[in-house]
């Protein structure tokens, strides 16, 4: 697990504090779940692989918990329990860290972050395009480029291997291996399975039909899956999800591509995955589950969410420089203000300052805590990057003034603190 150090961590906090102000204009009210639940609650439907890696142990009162590998579950606990008689539909919004005992490389870590939101209670198309034109509001508010969407439907492929009387766990398998690109592992699995060749050619054509022009490639899934009715049934659900969003106007890159799942158990409709340029690996995924919340005794709950990384936008942002000085902006104020005592005498008068600076201003206000001279706490501002220093010294005081110097102009003045309050106060 990584430390998150300056930069890392405030480009973390930016897009945590872009994803909150999304939540808001969306109307996704927050939730805080915890980060130790019952083992069997967090395994029961997060797919094996996820399963497989997950930080598992007693706690001291003999019971076996897990640190969360996502929120969903977490999540569908609360909408099955607490939050059962909340009216519909509900759309909830939570961030934090998860945990996965994944191999360390690029991108993939054992603690990451994520923003999580989810609609509960709508099986409309119109649900699912709210959570792609979200996701893109919240790709566009951080100011990454070049973005994709690459958008399946997993309705599409259980229909068929559903048809075939595949039975569900069968299906999940070979959802994993699909989520892999494991084409041929997939036909073969498929084939002992007990589908016929129809099927198999079905889904062959399946994994060859992509594309960026959306109501092309619907149809032509539309057309291979026509001898199953329920995979026509997802098909024209998928086409209508995309006409959505291209009617409402959501110009995002959609690159559909009919034999793409997801490895997460629950999924059941629509899913998608981001891609930015410059990273070969999802920075967020997403998509429908109606069927998890049953699983937790909540009632027949359908439900459609998405989950960017955070980490993984982070590289991204980092990536594509220029997007970086957007940030700054965010996390920096413009100006950055040392205070610095005369003398030690000084030094009170000199926190009375600093604390007034916060208090009624917007900038960063550092005090010099190293007893260092005026002049060398001025170069080592300097050195740092310091807009302004703010030097306080008995003369001026007995006027209630300070000295203001300008580290980039190389000019002073004395000032009055009424008039250095106003200069950087929140009115100024
Ligand atoms: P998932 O929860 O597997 O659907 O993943 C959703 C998103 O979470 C991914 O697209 C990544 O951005 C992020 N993510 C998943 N696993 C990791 C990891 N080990 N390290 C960093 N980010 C991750």
């Amino acid at each position: 697990m990584r430390d998150l150090v300056a930069d890392e961590a405030e480009r973390l906090r930016f897009i945590e504090q872009k994803a909150r102000e999304v939540s808001r204009l969306f109307g996704y009210r927050e939730v805080i779940t915890p980060l130790v639940e019952h083992y069997e609650l967090l395994a029961a439907k997060v797919g094996e692989d996820n399963r497989k890696r997950m930080y598992v142990f007693d706690d001291l009162g003999g019971r076996k918990v897990a640190l969360r590998p996502e929120f969903t579950a977490s999540i569908a606990r609360l909408v099955a329990t607490k939050m059962q008689s909340f009216p519909r539909p509900l759309r909830l919004f939570s961030v934090g860290s998860l945990y996965r005992y994944d191999e360390p490389q690029f991108g993939r870590y054992r603690e990451f972050w994520q923003a999580n939101y989810e609609l509960f209670g709508s099986s409309k198309p119109e649900a699912d395009a709210e959570i792609l034109a979200l996701t893109d509001s919240l790709l566009e508010e951080i100011g990454l480029r070049g973005y994709y969407f690459k958008v399946g439907h997993v309705g599409i492929l259980r229909s068929i291997l559903s048809h075939d009387g595949i039975a569900e766990d069968q299906q999940n398998s070979i959802m994993q291996l699909l989520d892999k690109k494991q084409y041929e592992d997939v036909l073969e699995a498929t084939k002992k399975a007990g589908s016929p060749k129809s099927s198999l050619d079905t889904l062959d054509s399946l994994f060859e039909t992509k594309g960026n022009d959306s109501e092309t490639v619907t149809a032509e899934i539309g057309e291979i899956v026509k001898d199953y009715p329920e995979a026509s049934k997802a098909a024209r659900n998928l086409s209508e999800i995309l006409g959505l969003l291209k009617a409402g106007s959501v110009e995002a890159n959609f690159v559909i591509e009919a034999g793409f799942a997801r490895g997460l158990e629950y999924y059941t409709g629509m899913v998608f995955e981001i891609y930015a340029s410059g990273m070969d690996i999802a920075v967020g995924g997403g998509g429908r589950y109606d069927k998890l919340i049953e699983l937790f005794s909540g009632g027949q709950v359908p439900a459609v969410g998405v989950a960017p990384g955070i980490d993984r936008l982070s590289l991204a942002l980092q990536k594509q420089e220029s997007s970086l000085s957007t940030i700054e902006k965010v996390v920096e104020p413009e100006n950055r203000i040392l205070v610095v005592a005369v003398d030690g005498s000084m030094l009170g008068e000199a926190f009375k300052v600093a604390s007034r600076l916060r208090k009624e201003s917007i900038v960063t206000v550092e005090l010099e805590t190293m007893g260092r001279s005026v002049s060398k706490a001025l170069s080592d501002a300097d050195r740092r990057g310091i807009t302004h220093a703010v030097i306080v010294g008995s003369r001026e005081m007995k006027e209630k003034k300070v000295v203001l110097r300008d580290m980039s102009e190389r000019t002073q003045e004395t000032i009055a603190i009424e008039q250095l309050l106003a200069k950087f106060g929140k009115q100024g």
